[in-house]
C-alpha cells in the first residue's frame, strides 16, 4: 500500500484546517493565486447547493442552520466527486475538509484510489475568544465570494465588493448563537483531527492571529520548505 503521506515532488494537496472563523478561506484564497491550483471549500459547495434548491441543498440546509455537521456520507460523497475532476490533477487546496476522523479516513481512500499524496496540513489557529467576533463581522461578496470583515478587513465603501463592485452579504449562520454550536461542533468532532495528522507527521501549525498578510507569508514559507 502507498503511504498517502508523503511528500510529493511537484503536486501540492493542502489541508486548511482551523476553528470556524480562523481564516482557511481567507489564505486559501491567497494560495490558489499563488499556486495556481483550486480552493475545494465543502462549505462554500453546500452553500451553492442552498441556493440552488438541489437535493444536496435540502439535505445540508438544517444542519448548517443549526450550526451542526452535514452527515459525513454525503459529505464524502461530493468531495470524491470533485476530487475526480480535471483541474484537481494538479494538486488543490481542501478548504474546512475533513472535518471528522471518518472523513479523514475516507478521504486517505480517495487519495489512495487517485494515486495522490497529501502535501501538508496546515491548522491556523486562533483562541476562542476571537472566532465569534471574527464570524459575526464576516462579510461575502454576493457575485465573486470574496471575504471582508466589517472591522478586520473592510471594503473601502461600505457593503460593496472592492474587487467585482458585487453587493456584500452576511452568512446566516454568521451569527452568535449558532456560532457558539459551530465551536462546540468544532471541538468534539474536528479538534481531534489535529493529533490524528500530528501523529503521521505532515501537520503545521500557524499563528491566526497575526495580520492577513503575514498568515499568508507563514503558510508560503511552510509550502515552500516542503514542496522541494
Ligand atoms: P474560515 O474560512 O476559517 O471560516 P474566513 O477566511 O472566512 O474563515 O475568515 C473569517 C473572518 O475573519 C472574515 O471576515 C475574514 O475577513 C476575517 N479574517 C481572516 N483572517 C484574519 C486575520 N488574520 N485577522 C483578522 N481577521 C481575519
Ligand atoms: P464553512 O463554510 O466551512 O464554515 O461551513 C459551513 C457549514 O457547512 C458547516 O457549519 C457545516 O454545517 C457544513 N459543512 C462544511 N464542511 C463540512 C464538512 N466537511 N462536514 C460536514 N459539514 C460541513
Amino acid at each position: 500500500m502507498q503511504n498517502q503521506f508523503q511528500t510529493p515532488n511537484s503536486k501540492l494537496l493542502i489541508l486548511m484546517m482551523g476553528p470556524p472563523g480562523a481564516g482557511k478561506g481567507t489564505q486559501a484564497a491567497e494560495l490558489i493565486k499563488k499556486f495556481s491550483i483550486p480552493q475545494i471549500s465543502t462549505g462554500d459547495m453546500f452553500r451553492a447547493a442552498v441556493k440552488e434548491g438541489t437535493e444536496l441543498g435540502k439535505k445540508a440546509k438544517a444542519c448548517m442552520d443549526a450550526g451542526t455537521l452535514v452527515p459525513d456520507e454525503v459529505t464524502v460523497g461530493i468531495v470524491r466527486e470533485r476530487l475526480a475532476k480535471d483541474d484537481c490533477k494538479n494538486g488543490f487546496i481542501l478548504d474546512g475538509f475533513p472535518r471528522t476522523v471518518e472523513q479523514a479516513d475516507a478521504l486517505s481512500k480517495i487519495l489512495e484510489e487517485l494515486e495522490m499524496k497529501l502535501t501538508r496540513v496546515l491548522n491556523i489557529h486562533v483562541p476562542a475568544e476571537d472566532l465569534i467576533e471574527r464570524a459575526v463581522g464576516r462579510r461575502i461578496c454576493k457575485t465573486c465570494g470574496a471575504t471582508y470583515h466589517v472591522k478586520f478587513n473592510p471594503t473601502k465603501s461600505e457593503g460593496i465588493c472592492d474587487k467585482c463592485g458585487g453587493e456584500l452579504y452576511q452568512r446566516a449562520d454568521d451569527n452568535e448563537e449558532t456560532m457558539k454550536t459551530r465551536l462546540t461542533t468544532y471541538e468534539n468532532s474536528t479538534r481531534p483531527l489535529i493529533e490524528y495528522y500530528q501523529k503521521v507527521g505532515i501537520y503545521t501549525e500557524v499563528d491566526g492571529r497575526q495580520p492577513i498578510n503575514k498568515v499568508t507569508e507563514d503558510l508560503v514559507n511552510v509550502l515552500s520548505s516542503v514542496k522541494n
